[in-house]
């Protein structure tokens, strides 16, 4: 059996996290304390308010008992007209842990041509200790071949809130299956990347590991979470041939492959799915969708 890690038996909560957020510290409405009681309210273990180009370890709210991971948002504009850029969500250790960004510390923007002039930035960021995810591919108006070289991503954003929830642009996970189908290793974060106080926790991780900052980036590093908008997923795993996947009340649950046509069930409160797996498949990963039309997504198992 091949068990996403997300769901290998570690005796862990399946704790909920948040990635991407602003505040007043950059263009969001909400003071750091007050976006932080939010997520606390909505039962957030961690979050990590990444404000652009503002590097944030402090927790403002530490009555809120939400666990800060360190963090912030770099970017590089595209030529042309309208938005066309690349955003990063960087997270990353405490400074005594190899971080090398400082609290408060600034950084500039600027313009690139491609993504290969957009690597070396990606390359200094993971040189100062922080993992990154790749932001709201829509968004920026880059297709996958915008992006598809770009190396050291431990995940992209396969959902973020803001985009979705204000200008319908939820078809993150296609770009994400195009990188699956190319053979790359790189995982799918639902995010909310809430400016507006009511933007934020409508996108979140469920990530398999104990409640410490190092166990959370390590789970995160190696794919042992999911990404959902309101549906849990309980178990997904291959065996025998058959993909197998358990979950909260669904209509509709899809296996994927990165081609057409996807395996579609559909009910009233289904409860998982199975799905015989063709031979030639190089990795599988479930999406779930239940009645509200809120979604959850697996990360994939490779299969190759
Ligand atoms: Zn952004
Ligand atoms: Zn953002």
């Amino acid at each position: 059996m091949i068990r996403q890690s997300a769901f290998e038996p570690a005796g862990n909560a399946m704790l909920k996290g948040g990635l991407h957020c602003h505040t007043t510290r950059s263009d969001g409405d909400g003071a750091p304390e007050d976006v932080i009681r939010l997520y606390a309210a909505h039962g957030y273990d961690f979050l990590a308010l990444t404000d652009h180009r503002y590097y944030n370890y402090q927790d403002f709210a530490p009555d809120a008992g939400v666990l800060i991971v360190p963090g912030m948002e770099m970017d590089r504009d595209l030529p042309g007209e309208g938005v066309h850029c690349f955003h990063t969500v960087c997270i990353g250790p405490a400074r005594a842990d190899g971080n090398g960004f400082a609290q408060d510390e600034r950084f500039a923007g600027g313009t690139v041509r491609d993504q290969d002039e957009y690597q070396p930035v990606l390359d200094w960021i993971h040189r100062n200790g922080n993992m990154t995810i790749y932001c709201h591919p829509q968004w920026s108006k880059t297709p996958a071949a915008e992006f598809e070289r770009l190396r050291g991503n431990f995940a992209m954003e396969i959902w973020n809130s803001g985009c979705a929830l204000n200008n319908d642009e939820d078809t993150d996970a296609a770009c994400w299956d195009m990188l699956l189908r190319q053979g790359q290793r790189i995982f799918g974060v639902a995010t909310d990347d809430g400016h507006r106080m009511d933007e934020h926790c409508h996108g979140w991780v469920r990530v398999n590991a104990r409640r410490t900052l190092g166990d959370i980036l390590a789970a995160l590093r190696s794919g042992a979470f999911y990404a959902s908008t309101g549906p849990e997923i309980y178990d997904f795993y291959v065996e025998e041939g058959r993909a197998v996947v358990r979950c909260s009340a669904a209509k509709k649950i899809r296996f994927h492959y990165g081609y057409a046509p996807t395996r579609l069930e559909r009910g009233e409160a289904l409860e998982g799915a199975e799905f015989p797996v063709p031979s030639h498949y190089t990795y599988i990963r479930a999406s779930v969708v239940d009645a509200e039309g809120r979604k959850a997504w697996t990360n994939p198992i490779f299969l190759k």
